[in-house]
């Protein structure tokens, strides 16, 4: 009889240290769950939709050691004002979400300063440094180089005023160990021919990559851990169901699922669940559109971003993709498509000769901690918990590396940084 896949197996199965049971199919994830399975797990992961489906789905898919600026920077609170009145500006707040999201904002507004982004950038660095390394240990090599690119991303600018603002940003990075290297408009022109000739100055980090699907991507490493002998539930979790030893089983749309230990990487739907696990979060959406253009007719290489207008543009399997936007509306309202026209009309600015046509649209949930760091940590209640969310922006640069500290918390092990800044009791 084979095994049943809601039941974790007992523990000390041989070749096993446990099971654990993941709730969340996000890059986050699948990389836990992965991780853990080489460090000698048995894994289930449990998600109400198939590997990929959440905001892993549709991001701008850019993969950059060096994305380690918090959301909040210095002199944000300023900016503000001016990005509301923009229609093509990179903020827009529902009004009648405005009264639940503005305790979370003077939170988040109260990190935009120096000794914060320092502080940050410093923790997300020791994280994300080893993006690729980590992603290379959990794909097979030619999945790995189908779908991960190391060629460098493009940021450019219209004026050395422009990158002069910029520049406080771009040594705190290169301090950090962050390649940026200034360019001239002849070697931006040389690196990507198709964009405006209006962006005369850029900043060419050779580090930075990107992937070609980060659907596929997630979707490559469930896989993976399917094959390596864990199983993939489709089910909603509704509540946790806490024994004399902490979680003892999932109340889930499809019934009881037994856990041993347990991950919860359930993104931006992460904070009930965490509540209950014994962490009080403040966790918010940045929602964030794209649009995809499925025959852009132009030759695009590299990730490209507008730091002016804080969108990035990525040539990927499926077309040129343009994303970015924050938007506070929540987690149920609807989509406002309104968001992606912008993009559209931002893309052509960047690249005049796009051809718009079989465009796509698509709206994702970044999950957000005011502070800009996620929550990698053991459960500050029950020892056979760990939680793993709120990588708000950077959760494609990020998903591996957490992954890969997250196996270390399970199975007891010092982790190869200091995850004090990751703490799930900080807030
Ligand atoms: C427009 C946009 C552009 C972006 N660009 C980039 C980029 O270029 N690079 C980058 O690094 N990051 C980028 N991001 C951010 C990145 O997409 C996220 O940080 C990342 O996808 C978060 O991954 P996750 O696994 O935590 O969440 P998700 O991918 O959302 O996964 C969470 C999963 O949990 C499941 N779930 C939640 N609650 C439950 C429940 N109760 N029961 C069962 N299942 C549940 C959901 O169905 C979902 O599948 C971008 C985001 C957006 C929106």
């Amino acid at each position: 009889m084979s095994p049943d896949p809601t039941q974790p197996p007992m523990h000390g199965d041989p070749g096993t240290r446990g099971h654990v049971t993941v709730v969340g199919a996000g890059i986050v994830g699948v990389s836990c769950a992965a991780f853990l399975q080489r460090a000698g797990f048995q894994v289930t992961i449990v998600d109400r939709l198939e590997p990929g489906f959440g905001t892993s789905f549709g991001n701008a898919g850019s993969v950059s050691p060096s994305a380690i600026l918090p959301v909040a920077m210095p002199g944000m609170l300023r900016k503000v004002p001016g990005w509301l009145l923009d229609p093509l500006g990179p903020l827009t707040i529902r009004w009648r979400y405005l009264p639940v999201v503005t305790p979370w904002l003077l939170r988040f507004l109260r990190h935009a300063n120096r000794d914060e982004a320092m502080r940050v950038a410093t923790a997300m660095r020791a994280l994300m440094e080893p993006v690729f390394d980590d992603y290379a240990e959990i794909l097979d090599p030619e999945t790995f180089d189908r779908l991960i690119r190391r060629n460098g991303c493009l940021y450019v600018y219209e004026s050395r005023e422009e990158l002069a603002a910029a520049g406080w940003s771009l040594d705190l990075r290169r301090r950090l160990g962050a390649r940026m290297e200034e360019i001239g408009g002849d070697d931006i022109r040389q690196l990507e021919p198709a964009l405006n000739r209006r962006f005369d100055i850029g900043i060419f980090a050779p580090e930075n990559g990107r992937t070609v699907d980060p659907h596929l991507l997630v979707r490559a490493i469930a896989d993976r851990v399917r094959a390596g002998g864990g199983s993939v539930i489709r089910a909603d979790v509704r509540d946790v169901e806490i024994g004399p030893d902490g979680p003892r089983a999932l109340l889930t749309d499809t019934g009881r699922l037994s856990v041993e230990r347990l991950v919860l990487a359930a993104g931006a739907w992460s904070a009930p669940l965490a509540r209950k696990l014994g962490a009080k979060v403040p966790l918010e959406t940045q929602r964030g559109y794209h649009v995809t253009f499925a025959d852009p007719g132009i030759d695009v290489r590299r990730t490209v971003m507008w730091n002016t207008r804080s969108v990035f543009v990525n040539p990927m399997d499926c077309g040129l993709r343009i994303a970015g936007t924050v938007e506070l509306a929540g987690l149920s309202a609807p989509p406002d498509h309104a968001r992606s026209d912008k993009l559209a009309r931002i893309a052509v600015e960047m690249f005049p000769d796009l051809d718009t046509g079989g465009a796509s649209n698509w709206m994702g949930h970044r999950p957000c901690l005011p502070d800009s760091l996620p929550v990698i940590d053991r459960s500050p209640r029950f020892a056979n918990t760990v939680l793993a969310f709120g990588h708000q922006h950077v959760g494609i640069c990020s998903g591996g590396p957490t992954g890969r500290h997250v196996a270390s918390l399970m199975a007891g092990d010092t982790p190869r940084i200091d995850l004090s800044p990751f703490s799930a009791s900080r807030f």
